[in-house]
């Protein structure tokens, strides 16, 4: 408690010194941590591989190759994004300029999860600094070697006056949050979102909530299957369906879906053989209680395809469940793991009102070749984000602000909306002493006659 505390200070010290606003410096650090990562690069997938055993090229599509396309991205663009930003002054201040200007918080708290560790700890963190801030990452207790390369990474790299990592579980989550942090980006489950929001309403911090929930994938019959299935299982399956805007269940127009489901086996076996647990490219579910979780999930259910799991290396196979019911324990909760319970639909008006009868979804997917009706799912049912013929890709862009709405999260970040994330806008009117308007001024007399022909 006492060292949290120590760094606070420390933290606010420093970011009072007006260092972190100078935008060489931003770049100058936002450098220095891609050329960390690059050097710790191969001890970053090592422990990504024992914590999840997420293979090589997957560590690196999703958990590194991001950081440094984010880190790129923000430097170069930093000059343009932190200039003031000049707005139109209506006529009735006559001799003025409006300027947005974007500062720092100040000192930040970035809570990171376990499923994508080193990325959705390091990615938060880019923003912070190109926004000027000052931060403590605290990295999730449940990829242990993952957050012990993050907490070294950033040891070696900055001043902890800086920026620091603080390890541990949920009492240091709750020592750190007990502390008034300018700003909150937390990154996790729904259930903890809401204690990370309470902490929030102490100090009336402003925080990010980057959460979850159930995220439908909705293939309708004019869909080409073949590539369908390949984009499905792709997104479903990668980490082991750990991913939280992996397709959540598969909602599929009756008409194709024997035709649908075919493929998708067929998908399976291409992509990781008859026998995946015994894949060295498949990860595996990161803790017994996770492993227990799904295995009670998919209790009682019909399954279709898959369904083998091995306690003992926590290895659960794809596996794609039949007859699913909206009531069924399955359909209660978020996934999180390599089941994919099919729905069937009609009509897509069924469609609308069966998704828009649950919480509102963290990404939505839409198969089919109809422009309309994209359209018309895009804007009937309110989601985080998503993609029309394919899964995951939103999030993979640095253009695409993401983030979930209602219970499935608030704010966003990536590319520019970090930066905006981690930057209070501050807005300045700016006056001329050559005109002083004395329409304001009392004693007023008569002059609403003149207030009531500017304002109509
Ligand atoms: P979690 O909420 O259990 O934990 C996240 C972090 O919060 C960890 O660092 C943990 O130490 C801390 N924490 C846990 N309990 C706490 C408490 N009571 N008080 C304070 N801090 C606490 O989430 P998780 O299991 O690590 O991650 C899985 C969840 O995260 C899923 O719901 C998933 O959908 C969601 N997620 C969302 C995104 C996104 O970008 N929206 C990305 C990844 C994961």
């Amino acid at each position: 408690m006492r060292d949290i505390k120590a760094l606070l200070t420390q933290q606010r010290r420093f970011y009072c010194k007006g260092i972190t606003r100078k935008l060489d410096f931003r770049i100058e650090q936002l450098n220095r941590l891609h050329a960390a990562v690059k050097k710790k690069e191969p001890v970053i997938l090592e422990a990504l591989r024992n914590d999840l055993n997420k293979s090589e090229f997957e560590g690196y599509l999703t958990e590194i190759g991001l950081i440094y396309d984010e880190i790129k991205h923000a430097a170069r663009r930093l000059p343009r994004w932190a200039r003031p930003q000049k707005v139109p002054t209506p006529f009735y201040h006559f001799w003025s300029r409006s300027r947005i200007y974007s500062e720092p918080y100040g000192v930040c708290l970035i809570i990171a999860p376990w499923n994508y560790p080193f990325q959705l700890a390091i990615s938060p963190l880019i923003g912070a600094m190109a926004a000027g801030n000052c931060a403590v990452v605290k990295p999730s207790e449940l990829a242990p070697q993952t957050s012990r390369v993050i907490t070294e990474l950033i040891h070696d790299t900055f001043e902890p006056e800086y920026i620091a990592a603080v390890a541990g579980g949920i009492d240091v989550s709750q020592a750190l949050l007990a502390e008034p942090f300018d700003y909150l980006f937390f990154t996790g489950s729904v259930a903890v979102g809401k204690h990370i929001m309470a902490a929030a309403a102490n100090h009336l911090t402003p925080v990010t909530l980057e959460l979850g929930g159930k995220s439908p994938c909705i293939v309708d019959h004019d869909a080409p299957l073949a590539v369908t299935a390949r984009r499905i299982v792709a997104g479903k399956f990668v980490n082991a369906g750990q991913t939280c805007v992996a397709p959540d269940y598969l909602f599929v127009h009756q008409s194709i879906k024997d035709d649908l489901l075919r493929q998708i086996e067929t998908t399976l076996i291409d992509f990781y053989g008859p026998r995946p647990m015994e894949n060295q490219e498949y990860p595996k579910i990161i803790n017994a209680r996770h492993f227990a979780r799904l295995q009670n999930l998919l209790n009682g259910c019909k399954v279709r395809f898959g369904g083998e799991m091995d306690p003992e290396r926590l290895s659960m196979a794809p596996t794609v469940i039949e007859d699913v019911q909206w009531q069924d324990p399955i359909m209660q909760e978020e996934i999180f793991g390599p089941l994919l319970p099919v729905l069937t639909f009609e009509t897509l008006s069924q469609v609308i009102a069966a998704v828009n009868a649950q919480p509102k979804p963290l990404a939505l997917y839409y198969f089919s070749q109809n422009r309309a009706r994209q359209q018309r799912m895009v804007r009937s049912i309110p989601f985080g984000g998503g993609c029309i013929n394919d899964t995951l890709l939103h999030v993979a862009s640095p253009y695409l602000p993401f983030g979930g709405v209602g219970p499935s999260g608030m704010g966003h970040y990536h590319g520019k909306a970090s930066f905006d994330t981690f930057s209070h806008q501050k807005s300045i009117l700016n006056k001329s002493f050559r005109f002083d308007m004395p329409l304001r001024y009392p004693p007023y007399k008569n002059k609403i006659s003149l207030l009531r022909r500017m304002f109509r």
